[in-house]
């Protein structure tokens, strides 16, 4: 067991960062940049590093230290996930003050700032201030879709691992192989998932995700007409609603049971006061993060719909590609004949600004309503 073990096809970076750990690579550096597409590891990795740097035995993933930063609940390691479009430079700062002080248990402080894409240029300027001067045992990890998504003064402060996205069978090989997945269900859940591993495991384990996905793709390639895009846009927000409550649930616990472990609890056994403190805190971060899970949530639901009008869209152009919804192959023939590809394509375009709006804060309900109105199957073809 160790704590690199969660991630999935990247063992460059792996190796990389485990030589720096080791001190057999003396490239030690106060601040990471992690890039790579979201479903990658980004984040993931960001957090084994940090057990890894605070781990005695170069991480194990087992000692109390590997499973307080695993949980979420070390005290040396923070953690930003912004649930807002934009990191404000409060956050920015209450960071570098973290990162300032001398660390209380740990060997370092380590800061993880996920969606660093996510600064305007005054609040890059306060960090880069913090990256130009780092403290003796402070280590930085920034988390970003690319280098380029971030200032270049910020960049050329960092060293960068780039992550890349596993492949659907080796998503199936870690499903099969680690969580005892069948091999059937395995593979249709990592093709379905299109690489993005944590999705790919809960639409394994969990048939309530794997229904709420067949009801999103349901309600959205059968709208007819205008009252039933509005009805479709209600329930689509119903079932990413339900979806972020469960997926942010299932952290919750998993985050507490890592954290009474990491005491030595069991399941049952009462909290002594001593260590009330780091639960309360845990539950805080949990409470921030519920607030970015719908978000996530409504992202999903489009993620879906690309897959399915891409799977159109390939059936139209007749490239041969496998279908992500192959479960879905008769209506997507059946849309792909009466519909033109033009069609496909501005459905996809669509689908690309209700995410930007979603990003900007658009009222949820009101996104949904417009694209669904889009995605009214109208044949343009004579059949
Ligand atoms: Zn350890």
């Amino acid at each position: 067991m160790s704590v690199w073990d969660e991630l999935l096809g990247q063992p460059e970076a792996i190796e990389q960062l485990s030589k720096i750990v080791s001190g057999k690579d003396d490239g030690f550096q106060h601040s990471w940049l992690f890039t790579g597409p979201a479903g990658s590891g980004r984040s993931t990795l960001a957090r084994s590093f940090a057990a890894a740097l605070q781990c005695e035995d170069d991480g194990c993933g087992s000692c109390q230290s590997c499973q307080l930063v695993t949980s979420g609940a070390h005290p040396d390691v923070r953690l930003l996930a912004t649930d807002r479009v934009i990191i404000s430079i409060e956050e920015v700062r209450s960071l570098v003050q973290f990162a300032e002080m001398s660390s209380s248990v740990g060997a370092y402080r380590v800061v993880i700032i996920e969606d660093a894409d996510r600064m305007a240029e005054r609040t890059s300027n306060v960090l880069l201030k913090a990256l130009e001067e780092p403290q003796e045992k402070t280590v930085w990890i920034l988390c970003a879709p690319s280098a380029a998504d971030l200032l270049p003064t910020i960049r050329s402060r960092t060293r960068n691992i780039s992550l890349r996205l596993p492949t659907n069978e080796e998503v199936a090989r870690l499903l099969i192989q680690r969580d005892g997945v069948d091999q059937e269900l395995a593979r249709s859940s990592a093709r379905q998932a299109q690489q993005h591993v944590g999705m790919a495991r809960r639409l394994a384990l969990s048939a309530e995700a794997r229904s709420r996905r067949n009801e999103t793709l349901r309600e959205l390639s059968s709208i007819s007409n205008l009252s039933g895009a509005m009805l479709a846009a209600e329930r689509l927000l119903a079932v990413a609603k339900k979806d972020a409550e469960a997926i942010s649930s299932e952290k919750d616990e998993a985050e507490k049971a890592g954290l009474m472990r990491a005491f030595g609890l069991s399941a049952d056994d009462k909290i002594p006061p001593a260590i009330r403190k780091e639960f309360k805190e845990l539950e805080e971060n949990q409470k921030r993060r519920s607030t970015r899970a719908l978000r996530d949530g409504i992202d999903r639901v489009f993620t879906d719909a690309e897959s399915y009008f891409r799977d159109v869209l390939s059936m139209q152009l007749g490239t041969g590609a496998e279908l992500v919804n192959q479960e879905l192959k008769s209506e997507i023939v059946t849309r792909a004949s009466q519909t033109s590809a033009q069609q496909s394509v501005d459905i996809l375009d669509a689908i690309k600004v209700a995410r930007n709006r979603i990003d900007s804060n658009v009222r949820d309900l009101l996104v949904l309503e417009a694209l669904c109105t889009r995605l009214i199957f109208r044949s343009e073809v004579a059949a």
